[in-house]
């Protein structure tokens, strides 16, 4: 399941608390050379070298993407986008499948596995920027959890746009991040819009549905500690259960019982009710 604002957030938070002051005394990547090959780790493994003897200054996320700080000028950015699953061992052990294992001096141990795309990055400060995730999550955008985010932000900055929506809330053109196709379909459901409205098109009305929906979305996923197939660091499920989205295949809209679709939509499928979202 993807990773998105608020499932990256809450790990940000459980790493900064897990991991904060120790060291990292051992690295191991798996499956490198295919990974190298789809661009989810550096193109120069031995980039990698460089997180060894440093110790966790923070972790902090913005948009899809975690940062862990490390000391002397390195980080490592994080984001299982797509899909992954971070798994913190505090009494070391048998580690589950992973991509990158990270073993502290106190004897315990962070695993990260991509299960669909994503990336793991050992970056230095200096070269921050040409990380495309950190370019488009840490430096731009306007994100749905922070007090830029209004409705006269929204009015303005999207509601003007004589394009269709996905484009303008997810992905590497969107004016919002943090939202991946999951929140997408979820939003839309909520504030009764058909995925091919444009932003134009929308009445006032609807287009502050969508924001409240947005904001509603994020809001319920912190609460809840994550979607449902969502699991922590520790291993936790979250326990926010979409609106809509694959988990409503093959039912009826619960508003007006109108069979759910799938809809081929923007690169991917978006599920939908007919009947509430007219086109
Ligand atoms: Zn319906």
């Amino acid at each position: 399941m993807s990773i998105e604002l608020p499932e990256a957030r809450i790990l940000a938070g459980q790493l900064d608390e897990a991991l904060n002051g120790k060291t990292i005394e051992a690295y191991d990547l798996k499956d490198v050379e295919r990974m190298i090959r789809i661009g989810f780790v550096n193109k120069d493994i031995s980039e990698f070298e460089e997180i060894k003897g440093k110790t966790v200054k923070g972790a902090t996320s913005r948009g899809n993407t975690i940062r862990v700080r490390l000391t002397d000028s390195m980080n490592l950015l994080i984001a299982p986008e797509y899909g992954g699953v971070i798994t913190y061992l505090p009494e070391g052990g048998k580690a589950p499948k992973y991509h990158l294992k990270l073993g502290f001096n106190d004897g315990s141990i962070l695993t990260t596995r991509i299960t669909s795309m994503g990336v793991i990055y050992a970056v230095r400060d200096e070269s921050l920027k040409d990380s495309y995730m950190y370019r488009r999550d840490f430096l731009g955008g306007v994100s749905p959890d922070e007090l830029e985010y209004t409705w006269e932000w929204f009015r303005d900055a999207i509601g003007v746009v004589n394009r269709q929506l996905k484009p303008l809330l997810v992905g590497k053109d969107a004016h919002l991040i943090g939202l991946s196709n999951a929140t997408f379909q979820d939003v839309l459901y909520r504030a009764g819009i058909h995925p091919k409205r444009k932003a134009t098109e929308l009445s006032e009305d609807q287009l502050q549905a969508l924001y409240e929906a947005i904001k509603h979305v994020i809001q319920e996923r912190l609460r809840l500690k994550g979607k449902h197939q969502f699991k922590d660091i520790h291993g936790n499920q979250g326990g926010y259960i979409p609106a809509m989205g694959p988990n409503m295949k093959d039912k009826g809209c619960p508003k007006c019982g109108t069979p759910i679709e799938k809809l081929a939509h923007g690169g991917g499928h978006v599920y939908l009710c007919t009947g509430c979202q007219k086109e």
